[in-house]
């Protein structure tokens, strides 16, 4: 299985000598540090997730591969567990370690990104963050690849986890784009993963790529042409229970049909002020409307807004705030969330799912959403793909959700856990011998370990530890929810 693994590329990283600590071995390697004694310490490691704070036991803050090795070198010589973060966007402060006393790889310095224009294919910095992606492809020749929504998300973890936004039902995942990455393994090596060298270090990158492998510096993607139509829609829809089971019905019956173009691109935003039924469709407006058609006749033919817009304005505005991000981004939450991936839902699951909402979380005065997104199917070009293309375990889930709930200030209550938990159980116990996957991107870190393991990358996952076995023997990188060894 592990063909060609381990043909590694690049020079060796520079052997450490014995230190008392991990500070003076960076310093002996020349690789930049953040030191606690910094006044730039406390913003560096402060969380996107302010719920979960957590303390390294040093920062590294380099702005070459060789310093990237250096780093791996010198945390691997004194027993230190190592975290990369590129846009420390994780749920559960992954890119902190999600515990106290790892080495963080702090990688906000590799943020170039550059388009080959004779092949398409663009080079980008780990650490660049996806709305200064966005806008640099676009003056690059107007291209793009497939992305999530918030600006400030790094495109290394990103990436990683698989990466799923407006354009993914149309042209695949951010990880489906991906064509080559460059790593530094445990041993300080710099390798290249692709479909030709390492592929199955490869294969594991695009869905369980976060942490576990290996330190990624520079990926490589295929872009396409930006679509030049895009047909921005949002219909407010004002339902009661037994009517949102049916628009949720008619909806995983559409994604699960040929009625269901590629182009379209659909999802329900759930909060306390209503639901909305909101996407993007590449293409025509006649298009949009034939396309449409089929959901809204069935569901009362709600009134909405249809407009027409460019691929940058279609992000702008999904964004909710400007594309381009600083090196020192400071935008945080305080949250607990939580996701699932469902092939199709039974009657009873529906039932249970809508009552939920409409008895229980309608009466949450938290800042709560759930977004349900139209992410597999017939059509989709993650389906497509086949269920064994990447380690992203979901290519057959027809369904993605994400369940966010927070507060605007202050801590998370303690006992606000069993809102989204509650939430999640309508399903798996109206369902009980299905095993339900969850997306990575949205890490929950109130799984254990082995749940975690088993919920983000279901049958995938043996094969996920026999590479970390073969790639990192002795664990070097790791986080409480990380691929194990075999
Ligand atoms: C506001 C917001 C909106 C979001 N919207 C979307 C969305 O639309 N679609 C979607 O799919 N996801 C979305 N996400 C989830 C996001 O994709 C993940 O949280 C992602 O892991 C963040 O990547 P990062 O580099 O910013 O985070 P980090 O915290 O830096 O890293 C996340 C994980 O990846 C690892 N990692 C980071 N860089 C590297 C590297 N170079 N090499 C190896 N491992 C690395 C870290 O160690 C950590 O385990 C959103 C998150 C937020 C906070």
């Amino acid at each position: 299985m592990l063909r060609n693994l381990l043909l590694f590329a690049g020079p060796l990283a520079v052997a450490a000598a014995p230190f008392a600590d991990i500070n003076s071995c960076l310093t002996s390697a020349s690789v930049p540090q953040i030191l606690k004694s910094d006044s730039k310490w406390g913003q560096t490691i402060k969380p996107f997730n302010l719920r979960l704070p957590f303390t390294p036991v040093a920062v590294a803050y380099p702005t070459t591969v060789a310093q990237v090795q250096a780093a791996v070198s010198c945390a691997a010589s004194l027993g230190i567990t190592v975290s990369p973060k590129s846009g420390g966007h994780s749920y559960a402060s992954h890119g902190l370690g999600g515990e106290d006393g790892h080495l963080m790889i702090d990688l906000r310095q590799f943020r170039d990104v550059k388009v080959d224009s004779a092949t398409g294919i663009a080079s980008v910095g780990v650490g660049a963050r996806l709305g200064n992606v966005a806008t640099s492809l676009y003056s690059q020749g107007q291209r793009a690849f497939s992305h999530g929504t918030c600006p400030g998300v790094g495109v290394g973890g990103h990436v990683l986890g698989g990466g799923y936004g407006y354009s993914s039902r149309t042209k695949g995942l951010a990880s489906d784009a991906l064509v080559e990455a460059s790593l530094v393994l445990a041993n300080g090596t710099l390798a290249t993963a692709s479909a030709t060298q390492n592929p199955d270090i490869f294969w594991a990158l695009r869905g369980a790529g976060a942490t576990s492998y290996g330190i990624v510096t520079t990926m490589k993607f295929q872009t396409f042409a930006a679509p030049s139509q895009n047909v921005v829609f949002n219909y407010g829809l004002n339902v009661n229970q037994a009517q949102m089971k049916n628009v949720f019905s008619v909806l995983q019956d559409y994604a699960n049909s040929t009625a269901m173009p590629a182009e379209m691109n659909m999802r329900v935003f759930i909060n306390r002020s209503g639901v909305s039924l909101m996407g993007v469709f590449y293409g025509t407006q006649s298009a949009f409307q034939t396309a449409i058609s089929p959901v809204l006749s069935k569901i009362g033919n709600p009134s909405g807004s249809v407009q027409t817009k460019g691929w940058i304005d279609t992000l702008t505005g999904y964004a909710y705030m400007p594309l381009a991000t600083s090196l020192d981004y400071d935008i945080h939450e305080t949250f607990f969330s939580k996701s699932l991936m469902t092939e199709r839902l039974n009657d009873a699951a529906m039932t249970a799912f809508w009552a939920y909402w409409y008895n229980t979380a309608r009466s949450n005065t938290r800042d709560w959403y759930l977004i349900v997104d139209l992410h597999g199917g017939i059509s989709s070009a993650i389906t497509k793909l086949g269920a064994d293309y990447s380690s992203y375990a979901h290519r057959n889930a027809l369904i993605k959700y994400e369940f966010y709930d927070r507060v605007s200030s202050g801590s998370y209550p303690s006992n606000g856990f069993s809102f989204l938990n509650d939430w999640v159980a309508t399903v798996t116990k109206a369902m009980p011998t299905t095993q339900f996957g969850m997306y990575m991107n949205y890490a929950d870190p109130s799984l254990t370990t082995s749940q975690a393991q088993q919920n983000y990358w279901l049958g995938h996952y043996a094969k996920l530890a026999e590479i970390k076995s073969a790639v990192d023997p002795t664990n070097l990188f790791n986080n409480p929810q990380s691929v194990g060894r075999k």
